[in-house]
């Protein structure tokens, strides 16, 4: 029975808000917190358990640490956004509360995808006794312990590994981002960055392209080598790794529009002036698009997401493959969002619950794969997003062809 406060009412928050309330025996007293309330109060208008909400600026420290002090949660389940995880974890070092997030911590001023701003908390949680627990979504997360689980159970080494992110949903808008979209703009556009022979390699942006065929038939897709952040965490975790990357499904159409923008510097983060104002370019086009968590009545189809990882068992190379398939239209249909809030809110719920039932508890700052996959894996089977493992032929490659970059 535990308090917990939930920051962040986006796409998200919803999601967390409404996974956490189905189990009042680990989360007996839920607080919504978020910039706007307005916000907090329509997502617990849709829960039939009464959830509390407030109003908080999560950059502002000492605003944030009267809050916990006030209401001495638990955990802190941080879903605002990456700009505030430095803030978030000060306030809960200052009021003696647990924290997890799902991404890692990015200056607003250079899109950089990080852990070692967090990484260098590791003492300070440690000495207060309080867990955190970085990167519980789905990628990160969820892929992580994929990799965790599989280098566990079915591999003595693991030497490639290839995380495959396929959004097969389609929402009907021209162009539209399924979360934050100066976070997902910022993550699409970065150089490329892959792990090799213990080094990261830099290639542009979106100039490795595979075809890829999903399981269940899901259908096959282009997808596009990027740089995400677990695999920074991951090539140190699993220092055996020979070879690690991550590939993303995009539409043509969603590149196109991109490129188009990108040329027009819609994209750039830096300020330019604009009628005696200072604008950031990708903060106006994030206001010009479609909200995320309106997606959810409109988008059909499926997302599936996994890791392919080769290795060897007692001798012998082996690769095997372990994912989850989740359908947008029955996310919606449980929790009023569509699918890209739903693979990140339920890791997060599940982790909070990893860290509240002492499964996964131990001060210090930890990245998912460091704690036992098990539990959490048995978790994902119970609260929504079911997995599958097949073991692939060793002769397995993706289908690269070169792409165009962005
Ligand atoms: P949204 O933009 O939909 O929601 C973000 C929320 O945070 C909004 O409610 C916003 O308030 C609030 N917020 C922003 N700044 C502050 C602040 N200073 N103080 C308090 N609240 C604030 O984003 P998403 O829900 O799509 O994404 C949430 C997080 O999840 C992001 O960090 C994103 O990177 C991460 N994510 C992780 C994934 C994974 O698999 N690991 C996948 C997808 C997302 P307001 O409404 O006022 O703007």
């Amino acid at each position: 029975m535990s308090k917990v406060i939930i920051i962040g009412a986006g796409g998200v928050g919803a999601v967390v808000a409404h996974k956490c309330a189905q189990l009042p025996d680990v989360f007996s007293d839920i607080l919504l917190a978020s910039r706007t309330e307005s916000k907090c109060k329509a997502i617990a208008a849709q829960i039939e358990r009464p959830i509390r909400t407030a109003q908080v600026d999560a950059d502002n420290v000492p605003e944030l640490t009267a809050l916990l002090q006030r209401e001495q949660p638990e955990l802190v389940i941080n879903v605002a956004l990456p700009y505030q995880d430095l803030s978030i974890m000060d306030a809960c070092l200052a009021a003696g509360v647990n924290y997890l997030d799902t991404a890692n911590y990015e200056p607003q001023d250079t899109a950089k995808f990080e852990y070692h701003w967090q990484w260098a908390y590791q003492e300070r949680f440690r000495g207060a006794g309080l867990t955190a627990l970085l990167g519980s979504g789905f990628d990160p997360g969820a892929t992580n312990i994929f990799t965790a689980y599989l280098a566990k159970h079915y591999f003595d080494d693991i030497h490639e590994l290839d995380i495959v992110d396929v959004n097969g949903g389609d929402h009907g808008y021209p162009f539209a981002t399924n979360f934050n979209p100066e976070i997902n703009i910022r993550e699409v556009t970065a150089e490329c960055r892959h792990w090799e022979d213990g080094a990261f390699v830099t290639t542009p942006a979106m100039s490795k392209q595979a075809r890829f065929e999903c399981p269940e038939a899901v259908g096959t897709f282009n997808i596009y080598r990027m740089y995400h952040e677990e695999l920074e965490s991951l090539s140190k975790h699993f220092p055996g790794l020979k070879r690690a990357q991550f590939w993303m499904s995009f539409s043509e159409n969603y590149l196109k529009h991109l490129e188009v923008l990108g040329n027009v510097g819609m994209t750039g983060i830096d300020p330019v002036d604009f009628n005696g104002q200072k604008i950031v370019p990708i903060q106006f086009l994030a206001s010009l698009l479609p909200d995320p968590s309106t997606l959810g009545p409109r988008t059909r189809g499926k997302t599936c997401i996994g890791c392919i990882v080769r290795g060897v068992k007692d001798g012998h190379e082996r690769v095997m493959y372990l994912y989850n398939i989740c359908d947008h239209e029955a996310c919606y249909r449980e929790v009023k969002s569509q699918a890209i809030s739903y693979t990140t809110g339920v890791p997060a719920m599940i982790g909070a619950k990893m860290i509240l039932e002492g499964h996964w508890r131990k001060p210090g700052v930890w990245n998912v794969e460091q704690h036992d996959p098990d539990p959490f894996m048995a978790a994902m089977n119970a609260h929504g997003l079911p997995w599958h493992v097949v073991e692939l032929d060793p002769a397995f490659t993706l289908d690269v062809v070169q792409g165009q970059g962005l």
